[in-house]
């Protein structure tokens, strides 16, 4: 025996040995693409893992927008942080339910790779600018990003990534429509798994918690606004008993935490009780399920549904995010236009592409918000 088949065996035995039955296991990976030669001592996963954050698309993150575009704190989300928040979450309860925590931490570090400068307002009017073309959605732009767009290795496009990464970035049947990969049976959302569930559910705990935290922090909601939110108020009056000589910040700030906290147990509890009432004993048994396996109790879900609600009507709209959303979309919209007219101010041969509308989109989207500002700046006066 070789080295190399040692060490292999380590990582499937180590994954038999501390993984439940219906866990992907590195076993079972339908494996990638192009066919290339297992690594000495990581799993695919963790190759998988590694290959997104050496990605420039990825190092991009820390400069696009979660929520507020301007930077004028230092201390709010970025796209960066929320990613890292959610490969956090997603791990613990990977971890903790005997799941593959490589797996669920390569799709949560990939699972905002596509978005476009300036958050989903950048995403709308992308969309709305290649509405006869296909369209833009930032699921199918991250599946592009790792398929396509990422040039890095010599034998290929892409990051060549195992299909269960892929799969779980497909978040809706209309993305692998869309994306036009529907043809690769490979990618076929009927063998979801658990990693990929957890990951999206990891998304809504951190961005319900950090949008709260983020509004919180810099004036533009109040503990007042709050008071009617369940979640908040149960946990805000509970914090206050428990510590009522702290300041109200940290109050304010141990509430946040105890709310993530909170909700991860109870994804925990109830996914446990899930496994258990459905006797979910393979993965076959995951993908015969006629219920959700990874969810909430009906309470919490019921709970971030008001806040999410409450959020998108008194954060996501709120007069001074508009604001900058507005003067967002028209500089996107001023760019998209100005490269299509003139591609050659950022490409080296335009005559040689077909679709342009779709490859000025790339390059649109893969700009960061303080790359926008940049370019606009310099191409203003000459639009
Ligand atoms: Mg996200």
């Amino acid at each position: 025996m070789t080295n190399k088949d040692a060490n292999k065996k380590t990582w499937e035995e180590i994954e038999e040995l501390t993984l439940a039955p219906y866990a992907q296991k590195t076993i079972n990976s339908q494996g990638r693409k192009f066919k290339e030669e297992e690594h000495p001592f990581r799993s695919p996963y963790q190759r998988d893992r590694d290959r997104i954050v050496y990605s420039p698309a990825f190092r991009r993150l820390e400069y696009k927008t979660q929520v507020f575009v301007s930077y004028k704190g230092d201390h709010y989300r970025t796209r960066l942080t929320h990613t890292i928040e959610v490969a956090g979450i997603s791990r613990t309860i990977a971890r903790t339910l005997r799941l593959n925590e490589d797996l669920t931490e390569a799709i949560a570090l990939a699972h905002d790779i596509g978005h476009s400068p300036f958050g989903h307002s950048g995403e709308d009017t992308l969309n709305k600018l290649m509405k006869n073309d296909g369209g833009f959605n930032h699921n199918v732009q991250s599946l592009r990003i790792v398929e396509k767009l990422a040039q890095k290795y010599p034998t290929f496009s892409g990051l060549n990534l195992t299909y269960e990464v892929k799969r779980g970035l497909m978040k809706h049947k209309h993305d692998i429509r869309n994306a036009d990969y529907e043809k690769d049976p490979n990618l076929d959302l009927k063998t979801t798994i658990l990693e990929a569930h957890i990951a999206d559910l990891a998304d809504e705990i951190a961005y319900n918690s950090h949008d709260m935290d983020d509004a919180l922090e810099y004036g533009m909601l109040t503990e007042k606004d709050l008071e009617h939110i369940a979640i908040w108020k149960e946990t805000y009056q509970q914090i206050k008993k428990e510590f009522p000589l702290i300041s109200k910040r940290m109050q304010r700030l141990y509430t946040i935490r105890t709310i993530i906290d909170t909700v991860v147990t109870d994804l925990l509890i109830t996914s446990l009780k899930q496994i258990e009432k459905l006797n979910i004993q393979s993965q076959e048994d995951v993908l015969n399920s006629q219920e959700d396996i990874i969810c909430f109790s009906p309470e919490i879900a019921q709970m971030n549904k008001e806040l999410k609600k409450f959020l998108l009507a008194n954060f996501y709209e709120h007069p001074a995010i508009l604001k900058k959303k507005k003067e967002g979309q028209e500089i996107l919209e001023f760019l998209f236009e100005i490269h299509l007219k003139d591609p050659s101010l950022f490409l080296k041969n335009p005559d040689k592409i077909q679709n342009m509308r779709r490859v000025v989109c790339d390059y649109i989207a893969g700009m960061t918000d303080r790359f926008v500002y940049q370019e606009y700046e310099r191409l203003k006066d000459i639009g």
